[in-house]
C-alpha cells in the first residue's frame, strides 16, 4: 500500500486502533488506556480497528483474545473493523498475518538493514557499559554489527535473531500528550531485534507493518512504548512509509508508585464485572481520572464522546487502588 501524504492524513477521518495482546486479562490500566484510544477517534468522527498482537506465542493464553474482546464490549467500545466483525484488512489477528512481515523482513534483508545477531541476554548484560532504562533491557552494544545478512550462514548451528542496524542520527516527533521527543536510537536504545531465526516477527515489526497496511493515521497508547516509538520511527524511514502521529498517555499505578501488577490486587476487568461493578462505574472512575469529567459518577463511554479533549489528560501516571471500585 502507498503511504498517505502527511498532511492529508492530518485533515482526512482518523483511523485508530486497539491493539490487546493475548498474554492475560486485561485489567484497569489496559481499559484506561483504550478508553482514551477509542475517544480520540470516535470524538473527531473517525474508524477503529481493533487488531489481536498475539505474535509474542510463549506468553499468549487460550482464550485471552476473545476475553479481551469481551471486556472491550463490556466497557462499551466499538469498532469498524476486528476479527469478530471482518473488515476491508482482515485479517485482524497477527498470526494469521505472518507472510506480511516476513516479506517485510527480506526486505529490509535484501537492504543489509538488519544482521543475525548470536548475542546471548546474558552476553548483552556483560558487555553493555551504560545503565539501562527501566523496562528496557540493556543497550546492545553492536557486538554483532559488523555482520551482513550472508553471514547467516557461517554461523553454523547457533541461534540468532535478525537484529536492526539503526542510524544514528536524532529522530523526533511531537507526542499529541507527551510533548516533543527526542532520541537517537543507535546511541540510546540500541540495535534491536525485529526476527527470530525462523522468520517470525518481533513486536516492532509487526506492529509497524500492520499500522502501515491497516492505513492507521493514530497511535494513542501507554507511554511505556515511548522508547519503542524511536525504533517504530527508524522502520517507518527504512520502508519508506510515513508514520502515524502518536499519543502516548500515563499508566495507571498502584498507591506504591509502581506500574499496576497483580501485586496491587485483582484489577481484572473480568474479575470486578464478576463483583457487580457496572462499566459505568468503573468508566466513571477513569473519566475523572482523565480531567474529563469533574466527578467520579458513573456513565457510559459514549456520553464523553462529544466533549472529549485529551489535552486534558493529566500528564501524571494515575494512581489506583482496588478501594476505589468497590463502590
Ligand atoms: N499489544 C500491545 C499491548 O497490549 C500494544 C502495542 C501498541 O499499542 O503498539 O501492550
Ligand atoms: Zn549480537
Amino acid at each position: 500500500m502507498e503511504s498517505t501524504p502527511f498532511d492529508l492524513r492530518q485533515t482526512a477521518r482518523p483511523i485508530g486502533r486497539l491493539a490487546p495482546s493475548p498474554t492475560g486479562a486485561q485489567h484497569v490500566g489496559n481499559a484506561r488506556t483504550y478508553l482514551l484510544a477509542w475517544w480520540s477517534i470516535r470524538s473527531r468522527g473517525g474508524r477503529l480497528i481493533l487488531r489481536i498482537e498475539d505474535i509474542d506465542s510463549p506468553r499468549v493464553k487460550t482464550g485471552a483474545a476473545q476475553q479481551a474482546i469481551d471486556d472491550l464490549r463490556w466497557l462499551g467500545l466499538d469498532w469498524d473493523e476486528g476479527p469478530d466483525i471482518g473488515g476491508p484488512n482482515a485479517s485482524y489477528v497477527q498470526t494469521e498475518r505472518v507472510d506480511l512481515y516476513r516479506d517485510a523482513l527480506a526486505q529490509l534483508q535484501r537492504d543489509e538493514r538488519v544482521y543475525p545477531c548470536t548475542c546471548t541476554r546474558s552476553d548483552i548484560e556483560a558487555a553493555a557499559s551504560a545503565p539501562h532504562v527501566e523496562h528496557e533491557g540493556s543497550l546492545y552494544p553492536g557486538t554483532c554489527a559488523g555482520r551482513s545478512v550472508r553471514d547467516v550462514n557461517s554461523i553454523c548451528d547457533q541461534p540468532f535473531a535478525w537484529r536492526f542496524r539503526s542510524n544514528d542520527r536524532d529522530l523526533d516527533f511531537a507526542d499529541r500528550v507527551a510533548g516533543l521527543q527526542r532520541a537517537n536510537v543507535r546511541r540510546d536504545l540500541g540495535d534491536f531485534v525485529i526476527g527470530k531465526m525462523d522468520g517470525l516477527p518481533a513486536y516492532q515489526l509487526a506492529v509497524v507493518c500492520d499500522d502501515h497496511a491497516m492505513g492507521v493515521t493514530e497511535v494513542l497508547r501507554g507511554d511505556d512504548l515511548l522508547p519503542s516509538t524511536f525504533r517504530q520511527l527508524e522502520l517507518y524511514a527504512a520502508f519508506g512509509w510515513s508514520p502515524p502521529t502518536f499519543a502516548h498517555v500515563p499508566l495507571v499505578i498502584g498507591p506504591d508508585g509502581r506500574r499496576l501488577a497483580k501485586r496491587h490486587g485483582d484489577t481484572r476487568l473480568a474479575t470486578l464485572r464478576q463483583q457487580g461493578v457496572t462499566a459505568e462505574e468503573l468508566v466513571g472512575l477513569l473519566a475523572w481520572s482523565c480531567g474529563l469529567r469533574p466527578t467520579r459518577e458513573p456513565v457510559g463511554a459514549k456520553a464523553l464522546i462529544a466533549d472529549f479533549d485529551l489535552c486534558r489528560v493529566p500528564r501524571q501516571p494515575f494512581v489506583f487502588s482496588v478501594g476505589q471500585v468497590n463502590f
